[in-house]
């Protein structure tokens, strides 16, 4: 009994480990409520009895701070989605939340085109009483309605749907292609912004190729580590950098002089120390125009956490293969990553970075070494959230090698440093590691000055720059909106809004998707009119409305007519009062008034 009752309390400290903010703050808030009823059963009651309804009337709020520049029409779908759908098959938004969801019961998204100068000239009554003062100004990418009412028809698939989608994809073509094809590990542009890698045209940032070319089974894998100092420059300059190729031999190992001072060799992990950058006078300049001419244009670039690794460099490379993104044997990989040091000792069963020092040649031999491991073993291999079991692993690895060491190493002997075939000048920094790994593998045979003067760099044949946009665009992960609303029973959506092209694009619209074209109506209000009586048991309405095509209400006295022009906000203020007047309650109301250079959104809950 006892031991039921422990493994219980196990499992709930477990379950309390993996849970999200969000479900532990919603269970708090539980546990209080039961807490207070606890309590009116037992004396005294509570002196404030709030409105039990108030409690089930679902709230939008909305955190300004994490609207990032840019990107506002995604983020304003992405709301509006959720909106519609739950949490459930929706990425839940980051700069908005809403509470008690599931009683939210309609969405209106409403859409005036309106011109520049709109809110200067006009004064809706009605909207500054509904919304009260809950409006925000929106990116300039909402003012284009086909985009707008594009994105708002394609629902951006949510994270774990993206991730499975994208493995499923990928092993099958690792499958169809065989267990060599290196393309499939290296990191997609996407992920490079999300890790903020340096990208071509960033300020200061200098591409390792001119021109590449397309990578394939045989691309080449070249493995780079840096070592930084804190200088008066920057908080973190170059002051080491190992490259070497996929025979573990160094293909460039030179110390860096910083632009700054240096005011602090952080040598416990840089390995650098102050009498060993004496007399150096290599650049960071240097250094990229080496990388230029000794890397071919398709070769692939492994590391660890490489956008660090890049940003010392100054320098952009297309063809990433960053292993702390290829492998994650902890489960959550979008938060931690597995330290360089750790995945070397579970999956090499090598240590590196021990008490004798830090070296980049020997960081950078064991990104290689794991990279390839990857690539040998697949997509799957060493990433828990895919459903790898690194207890499994271990086993099998038992079975085959005995027990002990996962994976033995073959070391060649100890080679002495071979001078500079151009000028005799050392090619390799002089490691401060005891016994490094460093010393017994072939080194350049030119240092990085002659390297610079000597060699010719081979070239490819496209920019990356050009070809980054057209990439971009491919890569958008949606499903259109009718898929979502065929699968849940409840949902349907009414579409009032003048966009072939986007309609297109919804072959079925069947009972689900209601369609109603304002340019079939007589007249706007007849459209309103028309709308408003039906929309009652859709989830959620889709209206577009231009301010220009609303028709003035009738004048009450004709003498208001001569010489003006028409003002037709009071048919408007109307128009958008009849629409919020039919929506059920709670309901969530957007409204986005869209002029070529402005966008506002009101937002409120009825
Ligand atoms: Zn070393
Ligand atoms: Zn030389």
């Amino acid at each position: 009994m006892a031991k039921r009752e422990m493994r219980k309390s196990l499992k709930w400290d477990i379950d309390n480990l993996f849970k999200s903010p969000e479900t532990a703050e919603a269970e708090f808030q539980q546990a209080i409520k039961r807490r207070k009823l606890d309590d009116g059963t037992s004396s005294t009651p509570p002196r404030v009895r709030s409105d039990p309804r108030d409690a089930l009337k679902p709230k939008l709020s909305l955190h300004l701070t994490r609207l990032g520049d840019g990107h506002r029409l995604d983020y304003l779908a992405n709301l509006i989605h959720y909106c519609i759908f739950g949490s459930k098959s929706i990425q839940k938004p980051r700069w908005a939340t809403i509470s008690q969801h599931r009683y939210l019961l309609q969405t209106l998204v409403v859409r005036v085109n309106v011109e520049d100068n709109f809110f200067a000239t006009t004064n809706l009554k009605f909207l500054n009483e509904f919304f009260d003062r809950h409006w925000l100004e929106l990116g300039a990418d909402i003012s284009d309605r086909r985009l707008f009412w594009n994105s708002l028809m394609n629902v951006r698939l949510d994270l774990k749907e993206q991730i499975k989608r994208k493995t499923d994809r990928m092993q099958k073509t690792f499958d169809l292609l065989g267990k060599f094809d290196r393309s499939h590990f290296v990191l997609t542009t996407e992920q490079m912004a999300e890790r903020n890698f340096p990208f071509p045209g960033e300020e200061g940032i200098v591409a390792t190729k001119m021109r590449y070319k397309k990578i394939t089974h045989s691309s080449p894998l070249y493995s780079v580590d840096c070592e930084m100092c804190e200088t008066t420059h920057a908080n973190r300059e170059l002051t080491r950098i190992s490259l070497i190729d996929e025979k573990q031999n160094t293909i460039l190992d030179t110390l860096v002089k910083p632009r700054g001072d240096i005011t602090d060799y952080v040598t416990r992990y840089s390995g650098i120390t102050a009498e060993m950058m004496e007399g150096v006078t290599t650049t960071l300049e240097d250094v990229q125009r080496a990388i230029q001419n000794l890397l071919p244009p398709d070769a692939i670039l492994v590391g660890h956490s490489l956008e660090h690794d890049l940003g010392a460099m100054k320098m952009t490379h297309p063809f990433c293969l960053d292993v702390c993104h290829s492998l994650n044997y902890t489960n959550n990989v979008f938060e931690n990553r597995n330290s360089l040091k750790s995945l070397t000792e579970m999956f090499l069963g090598e240590q590196i970075q021990t008490e004798y020092g830090h070296c980049s040649y020997e960081d950078a031999w064991a990104a290689l070494r794991l990279a390839q491991l990857k690539i040998q073993e697949g997509i799957v291999f060493g990433v828990a959230s895919y459903g790898w079991k690194y207890s499994q692993y271990r086993e099998e690895q038992k079975l085959k090698n005995g027990d002990g060491e996962i994976l033995k190493l073959t070391q060649n002997s100890a080679a002495a440093p071979i001078p500079c075939t151009g000028c005799l000048g050392p090619t390799v920094v002089g490691c401060t590691v005891v016994n490094c790994r460093c010393r017994f593998v072939a080194g350049p045979a030119q240092c990085v000055a002659c390297c610079v003067r000597n060699l010719v760099s081979e070239e490819g044949d496209f920019d990356w720059r050009e070809t980054l946009e057209v990439d971009l665009e491919m890569e958008r992960v949606t499903s259109p909106i009718e898929n979502y609303v065929k699968k849940d029973k409840m949902k349907s959506v009414l579409m009032g809004f003048e966009a072939p092209e986007v309609l297109e694009k919804m072959p079925e619209m069947g009972r689900k998707i209601h369609l109603k074209l304002p340019s079939s109506f007589p007249t706007y209000s007849s459209f309103i009119d028309n709308v408003a009586s039906e929309m009652l048991n859709d989830s959620a309405i889709f209206i577009e409305i231009d301010r220009k095509k609303v028709e003035p209400l009738p004048r009450s006295s004709p003498e208001d007519d001569e010489g003006e022009v028409v003002d037709n906000s009071e048919a408007l203020n109307e128009i958008l009062e009849k629409l919020v007047a039919a929506t059920t309650k709670n309901a969530a109301i957007m409204m986005i008034f869209s002029s070529p250079s402005k966008n506002t959104l009101f937002k409120n809950i009825k």
